[in-house]
């Protein structure tokens, strides 16, 4: 018996695990293919704000960032790189949105000497995407198995028909879900990024039409292509590598002279993102027995989440977009906390805000 099952071990998932290593629960995370076998393994995994006007995101995405830098410096020093980045506008619409970014942003910002172009510069941080995650999940039970039916029994799940489990954290990103609930919405974005060979240096992080990494050891990073109508579960059609590849070259160099370049790794995988862009953490509402409930009056703007049924101990994490190793050391903590002490999530994570909505249109 498990007292946590997390399934899915991308960055969300570890990062769960992580929190619940200091802990004594008995810990499994499950996942069909390997840790980090999904977007996570596919992420350059910069560490960065957004450099937008003012929005829900980027204030969530800020805290996110702050958390985070110090988070992974602290407990993951060995495979986390502090470099400057240097966020450059791509066109005069970005030009502004960036001076307005840096007229309003409490982070420290840099000077890049002799940078002619609009920018922002900050301290921000890489972590090695793949090392990361499985360091978060070594004190956890790995079992690699693709988990199919979930069924709530006698005051426990029970995952294929074979693992009894007390709590289950769903982290399964932008693949099939295995619990379906039609409020509940993930659409995957595809995108590759290359290792480059290149007897061009770099010393920054730049971000422009893709970002590119600093050097190391000749070794430049190129990500990532945004490919919406990629999908490898709906599509029979084989990922063209070679045109991603091209595409990636050809934005880097609108930014960047590389030079003697041969492309040594590609890494392709899904980012999963909600349809308000903001992530979702949290216990999982029961949409029909929600709706069968006549004293919850679903048409009124201002919501109880409270009076709504859930899932008995399911949680998910999910939804970061291009953001998740941004994200999920900060809302892992979120989650962790939940679960343990009941201490509340902020309402604008909550899956619950997306039932709010689908209900209210079902009713009207
Ligand atoms: C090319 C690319 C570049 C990126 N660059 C950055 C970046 O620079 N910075 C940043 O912060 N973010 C970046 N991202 C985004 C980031 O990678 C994602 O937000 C993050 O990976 C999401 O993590 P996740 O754990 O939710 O999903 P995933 O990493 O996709 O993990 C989900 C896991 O669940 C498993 N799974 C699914 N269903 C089941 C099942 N039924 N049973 C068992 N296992 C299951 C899958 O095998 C998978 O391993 C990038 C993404 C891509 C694709």
């Amino acid at each position: 018996m498990y007292d946590v099952a997390i399934i899915g071990a991308g960055i969300n998932g570890c990062a769960i695990a992580y929190e619940f290593s200091t802990t004594n629960k008995r810990i499994a995370i499950f996942d069909k293919e390997g840790i980090a076998s999904g977007g996570s393994g596919a992420a350059g995994a910069f560490i960065s704000p957004k450099f937008s006007k003012a929005g829900e995101l980027k204030e969530l995405l800020s805290d996110a960032f702050i958390y985070s830098m110090k988070y992974y410096e602290k407990h993951f020093g060995h495979i986390f790189t502090k470099a400057p980045l240097l966020h450059l506008a791509k066109d005069e619409e970005d030009a502004q949105t960036l001076r307005s970014f840096k007229q309003n942003t409490t982070l420290k910002l840099l000077e890049v000497p002799g940078e002619t172009r609009e920018y922002v510069s900050i301290d921000a941080g890489i972590v090695d995407a793949k090392r990361v995650c499985e360091a978060m999940a070594k004190s956890a039970e790995f079992i690699q198995e693709e988990v199919v039916t979930l069924t709530f029994l006698d005051g426990y799940w029970l995952i294929n028909e074979e693992y009894t489990v007390k709590e289950i954290v769903l982290a399964t990103g932008a693949y099939r879900p295995i619990i379906r609930e039609p409020y509940i919405q993930l659409r995957g974005i595809w995108g590759h990024r290359i290792d480059i060979q290149t007897t061009t240096q770099n010393s920054l992080s730049i971000h422009q039409f893709v970002s590119i990494a600093p050097s190391k050891d000749g070794v430049i990073a190129i990500g990532a292509t945004h490919n919406v109508h990629y999908h490898p579960q709906t599509t029979k059609e084989p990922y063209d590598v070679t045109a991603g590849r091209r595409e990636l070259l050809e934005k880097a160099a609108k930014t960047l002279k590389l030079e003697e370049v041969e492309v040594i790794k590609d890494y392709t995988g899904l980012r999963s993102g909600s349809f308000d862009y903001i992530p979702m953490i949290g216990p999982v509402v029961m949409a029909e027995e929600t709706l069968r409930n006549s004293e919850i009056n679903l048409t009124r703007k201002a919501q109880d989440y409270l009076e709504y049924s859930y899932y008995p101990g399911l949680y998910m994490i999910n939804g970061s977009g291009g953001y998740g190793f941004v994200f999920a050391p900060y809302l892992a903590k979120a989650l962790a906390e939940y679960i343990v002490s009941g201490k509340e999530i902020n309402r604008e994570v909550l899956p619950a805000r997306f039932f709010a909505r689908w209900a209210r249109k079902v009713n009207s």
